[in-house]
This record gives structure tokens, C-alpha cells and sequence, in this order.
């Protein structure tokens, strides 16, 4: 399917709504109907259904059409974060005893989900390094019921390779999901490669103006409707009509602000890679990033994150360059129109920092949509 018949048409019924080119918010909870006969078959299929919007809603449905054509999935269901779109779903797949292998390192709430909330129903994680395949293979057990993926994830940006696990996992029978939110599927297509479920926060680039937090999962039919018929009109993770709206319009420009945002990135990664105070920048499509070969050949591009390593000596130094920056704002999150700036240190007591754990002199940036040059000597003050 086209991109810009995506974008622009799919799932559009502008006869239905006095031919208004921008789609109506349909702000209700509810929906009437006219026999109890119509009633009856609604409440039996709600998947298939306009009953009541904690389930479906016409204008969230439009928003679904087109997340799940762009991933090149049958379905997806959007949830009201991105959290939602991983915990729901995961929660879904998996029973009392069952097992999952999970990549090192995911997002801190899924961590989260895996170490503390899972374990409260008998339900156990092993953490493995996802740089390689064998590492999977070595933790999979009888009870394996899930292989969970973040691919690049958004501090450090390791891979999996995607083909090779979803072969794995097919071979062994087991669900394979995947947290793409680094790449949006404009620049990595997971569902295309094999994986089974493919999650990402719509916080970022799909609705990329930071005014939305939302989620979507998107995969096959038969999957997707196993999530909505149970865990997801159960947990209740649903989101407002309002926010789809505002996701659908970010979504008509998300390919320009993607192709600004990775070629901005490119030009500062590069500025950077030589400068120096820096010891190290830490970006996929960077020729020194261990798994560049890896990076070029499943994703299209890469942009918006990367994280560098300062020569600093003490927390104090690495805090003096962010405050002394004038365009980037301290913040968490990413996807924005305006660039970020996170210091590992933030998520640390200052008395813990490790001159010689280089982890702890990481500085994670965002690239937004400002010039780039306008960013980098704004860089280049606060560096010194
Ligand atoms: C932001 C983020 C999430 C969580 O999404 P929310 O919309 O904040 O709930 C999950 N994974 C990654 C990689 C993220 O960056």
C-alpha cells in the first residue's frame, strides 16, 4: 500500500460526514441502536461492533486502519500509552508458569512489568544479551511462551537480529513481540520480518508534537482480536477519541518531520563523533556502532535518539553542559518538535556516579525539528 494513500485516505468516509476533509471527533461513549435484535448482535461480536467506546469508536477505528497498514499488520488496537500497548498485549499471551525470554535492557516499565508485576502470577523473565542469537536459543525452556524484543532500544541502541529470532521462535513454536518504538514503522517494519506483535509508544513520532501519550499493537487478525475480546476491554487501556484525532494528524506529516528529524540527527551525530570532549557517540547508523551491518540491513534509517559518552570527570561537569544548553530541553520522553536532552546521571543519586562506569557519563540527546545548525552551535557553547 502507498504511503500517501495510507496517510491521506485509508479508512477516510468523508461522505459520511458532509464530505468535511479532516475527520470528525466522535466524542461519545456510546452507541444506540434501533432493534434489541442489533443490540444482541453487537454485545455477542464486539470486535466487529460500535457499542460502547471503551471498545470500539469510529474515529479511534479510522486511526487503527492506518497504524496497522503501515506496519504492514492485518489489525491494531490503540491503547491510551504506550505502556498500555506493551503490558495489555503481554499480559494477553500469558499464563500462571509460563516463561519469557526477554532482550537486556527494554524500556524501564517493561522491566518493570518482568521483574515485579509478572512474578506476582507465577509468571518468570530471563534477561539476555540480544546482540546474539545463540543467547536466545540458551534461554529458552519447556515453559517459553514469549521471546520479547526493543530493537534498537533508546539509551544504548543494541539490536536483535529480527529475521533470526523470528525463525527461532517459529521453530520452537513461541510468540514473538517486538517494542519498535525507536523506529516507528517508517523505518523498520518488524511485522514484515516475522514478528508476531509489533508495540510502540504513539507518544513519539506517531503523534509528534508532545500533546498525546498513547499506544498501538498491531499484528495479525486473529491475534489482535484475541487481545480485544479479553485483556484489552478487561484492563480497560483504552484511549479518548480526542487523542486518535490527534494521532491521525500527526500522522499526515510523520514522514516529512522523520525525514527531517534522521537527517538533522545524521549531521550532529557527525559534528560530534570528532569532537574532543567526547569519547564516544553511540548512534546505529554511525560506521563505528558494533552492529552498523545489522542496522542498515533492517531498518531504512535512524534518527531522533543518540547518546554520547563525555571524557567528564565528575557529575558536576556533565550537569554544567546541560544547563548550559539553550535548545535542548531537560526532559524525559522523545518524538516531539523540540529537541531533548537526558543525562544518565538524572536517573542516578550523585553520589553513586562512577567516573570509570562509562554508563554513567552517557548524555541520551533528541533531535527534533529545529535547523540543525541552530542545534549544533548551541552544542558547540555548551561543550566549550
Ligand atoms: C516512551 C516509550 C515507551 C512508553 O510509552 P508511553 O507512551 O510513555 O507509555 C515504551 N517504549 C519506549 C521505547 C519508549 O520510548
Amino acid at each position: 500500500m502507498d504511503l500517501s494513500f495510507i496517510l491521506n485516505e485509508l479508512g477516510e468516509e468523508r461522505d459520511l460526514y458532509y464530505n468535511a476533509v479532516a475527520p470528525p471527533v466522535l466524542q461519545t461513549s456510546n452507541f444506540a441502536f434501533h432493534t434489541v435484535a442489533d443490540l444482541r448482535k453487537a454485545l455477542a461480536n464486539e470486535y466487529d461492533a460500535n457499542l460502547y467506546s471503551r471498545g470500539n469508536n469510529p474515529t479511534v477505528d479510522m486511526l487503527r486502519k492506518k497504524l496497522a497498514a503501515l506496519d504492514g499488520a492485518e489489525d491494531a488496537l490503540v491503547f491510551g500509552s504506550g505502556v498500555a500497548s506493551i503490558s495489555i498485549p503481554i499480559i494477553s499471551l500469558l499464563n500462571q508458569g509460563d516463561h519469557v525470554v526477554s532482550v537486556a535492557k527494554p524500556y524501564s516499565w517493561t522491566v518493570k512489568l518482568f521483574e515485579t508485576l509478572l512474578p506476582r502470577f507465577g509468571i518468570t523473565t530471563t534477561f539476555v544479551d540480544g546482540t546474539k542469537i545463540e543467547h536466545f536459543e540458551a534461554a529458552l525452556q519447556s515453559n517459553t511462551r514469549l521471546i520479547y524484543l526493543e530493537s534498537p532500544n533508546t539509551m544504548t541502541y543494541e539490536l536483535q537480529d529480527l529475521k533470526a529470532v523470528a525463525d527461532l521462535a517459529r521453530k520452537n513454536s513461541i510468540v514473538t513481540m517486538i517494542d519498535n518504538s525507536y523506529c516507528s514503522p517508517l523505518n523498520q517494519q518488524p511485522f514484515l520480518m516475522g514478528i508476531d506483535l509489533v508495540a510502540q509508544s504513539a507518544t513519539k513520532f506517531i503523534g509528534g508534537h508532545s500533546d498525546v501519550v498513547a499506544g498501538v499493537v498491531t499484528g495479525s487478525r486473529v491475534m489482535i482480536k484475541k487481545i480485544f475480546d479479553a485483556e484489552f476491554l478487561n484492563l480497560g487501556g483504552t484511549i479518548s477519541p480526542m487523542n486518535a484525532w490527534l494521532l491521525i494528524r500527526g500522522l499526515r506529516t510523520i514522514h516529512l518531520r522523520l525525514q527531517r528529524v534522521c537527517d538533522s540527527t545524521r549531521k550532529i551525530v557527525d559534528y560530534l563523533s570528532t569532537h574532543p570532549k567526547i569519547e564516544r557517540v553511540l548512534f546505529p547508523f554511525h560506521p563505528s556502532f558494533p552492529q552498523f551491518e545489522l542496522a542498515k540491513r533492517q531498518m531504512k534509517d535512524a534518527g531522533g535518539l543518540f547518546s554520547i559518552i563525555l571524557k567528564a570527570r565528575s557529575a558536576a561537569e556533565i550537569e554544567k553542559i546541560c544547563h548550559s544548553l539553550k535548545h535542548f530541553l531537560l526532559a524525559v520522553s522523545w518524538g516531539g518538535h523540540e529537541s531533548l536532552v537526558f543525562p544518565a546521571i538524572a536517573g542516578m543519586a550523585v553520589s553513586d556516579f562512577d567516573v570509570d562506569n562509562p554508563r554513567h557519563r552517557l548524555i541520551r540527546f533528541y533531535v527534533g525539528l529545529e535547523d540543525p545548525d541552530y542545534l549544533i552551535e548551541d552544542l558547540k557553547q555548551a561543550l566549550g
